[in-house]
């Protein structure tokens, strides 16, 4: 990628001054980064992965784990028993410089290829370089990533250093390497704390942090190193709790873990208590005032639980209750309508028809001949009568009279189809009418 803003065209300038890695720093790594293992056969044959050299070892496997040395190059090996007759391996190294203003971290990928009884290959190609500037920005160069699969790891090592747009590879190819000891570190960097220990974090992430957040700083002079890198990798903890330490650390106060220290003060402040006070924040008795408000925050957690049910039960039962309320009101409605035809029969001695005389009655009647005379609320029909023709008590058909005309406008059986007495059913209610009138003008 051609560099484009001020910043990356001032890194590229500047990366192409950069001397290549040395042949001292390629030699540390050599003997550092990559583990050299002599191949030993059963019967003490034993080869030197570097020059090749055959020799013969007394004694057991167990005697030669502590590694010994090659009569011939004099390399310090490992030693396995093994009837593999090659070895791979690949690695990273950084070499942290600076560069006119820069923290500049370096990363080398080395690679050794061994067969027995040659002398080993090895390789090193620098594949990786983050420039930090003093204001905590990171400018990226790196080689091609190899798009296939290849045993050379992933980097095309043909391509050019340059400068390329930040890809998470990055960060952990710092992260996974060994770093070279001799260092040259920024004077920022120096004044604000670093003094050549990375304490477990990857450079690249300690120089930032130390570079833009004074809270890492801080920790960093104080030697808090538990404490810096619990704030390191919490960070909305400490933008939650950073005053709480200050405060905590002002009155003296000792935290033997900060990650339990941290939960503590979060439980407090969800309980409500103010965690700037002191005598909150600086329990004597840690584990104790620990344990006691997870007790706290477990009950106020069951308290809440139960009121949710209490809750819960009062409105299920004011549902109930409106539900009573509104069938009742039904009822009423239902009554005001239509008890002035309750007892109407009309009957030819074998079919029986009668007024359906609650809603009850009209749930019945819907279910047993599955037809809607309740679903579709027929019972508040203010123009409709319902009635159930019936032949010794059991349904047969269920009739719709028109109140304005007293003419059956719907007669069905079950499942809405008609049976053998269908017209005559129609016929009888059509004919007695006059019943339904009386009824109306009563
Ligand atoms: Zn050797």
């Amino acid at each position: 990628m051609k560099p484009k803003t001020a910043l990356q065209k001032q890194v590229a300038k500047l990366s192409a001054t950069l001397r290549p890695i040395s042949s001292a720093q390629t030699e540390w790594a050599y003997k550092h980064c990559i583990e050299h293992i002599a191949y030993r056969t059963k019967n003490g044959t034993t080869t030197c992965p570097d020059c090749g050299h055959v020799w013969h070892t007394q004694g057991t496997l167990v005697d030669t784990l502590c590694g010994c040395s090659c009569p011939n190059c004099g390399a310090e090996l490992k030693v396995q028993e093994t009837r593999k007759r090659t070895q791979n391996q690949t690695n990273y190294f950084s070499v942290i410089t600076t560069c006119k203003g820069f923290q500049v971290i370096r990363v080398a990928q080395v690679r050794y290829e061994s067969r027995k009884g040659e002398p080993m290959r090895f390789y090193c190609s620098e594949v990786v370089q983050r420039w930090i500037s003093p204001d905590a920005k990171v400018t990226d160069m790196a080689l091609l990533r190899g798009f296939t699969f290849c045993y050379c790891d992933v980097w095309a090592l043909d391509s050019d250093m340059e400068i390329r747009p930040h890809n998470s590879l990055y960060d952990d190819v710092v992260a996974l390497s060994d770093v070279y000891p001799r260092m040259s570190i920024l004077p920022q960097l120096k004044r604000n704390g670093f003094k050549g220990n990375f304490h477990g974090v990857s450079p690249l992430r300690l120089f930032n942090a130390l570079l833009s957040d004074p809270r890492i700083e801080t920790l960093m002079k104080a030697g808090e190193i538990e404490e810096m890198k619990y704030f390191l990798s919490n960070p909305a903890t400490a933008d939650n709790l950073w005053a709480s330490y200050l405060i905590a650390k002002r009155h003296h106060y000792k935290i033997n873990n900060i990650g339990m220290w941290c939960d503590y003060l979060m439980m407090l402040k969800n309980l409500g208590k103010d965690i700037r006070n002191p005598k909150n924040i600086c329990p004597q008795d840690f584990i104790e005032a620990h344990d006691r408000v997870n007790r706290m925050i477990d009950a106020k957690r069951d308290k809440a639980i139960a009121e949710r049910m209490r809750q819960a039960e009062i409105a299920q039962r004011e549902r109930e209750q409106q539900q009573l309320l509104q069938e009742k009101e039904r009822e009423e409605e239902f009554k005001a309508l239509k008890s002035k035809f309750f007892g109407l029969v009309i009957s030819d001695n074998e079919i029986c028809v009668k007024v359906l005389e609650s809603i009850d009655e009209y749930y019945e009647e819907g279910k047993k001949q599955d037809i809607c005379v309740f679903g579709a609320g027929y019972y508040l029909k203010a123009d409709t009568l319902i009635l159930s023709a019936r032949i010794d008590g059991q349904i047969v058909e269920t009739v719709e009279v028109d109140l304005r005309t007293l003419k059956v406008v719907q007669c069905h059986g079950k499942y809405n189809k008609d049976t053998e007495y269908h017209d005559r059913i129609i016929n009888l209610v059509n004919s007695n009418a006059k019943l339904i009138r009386e009824r109306m003008t009563a």
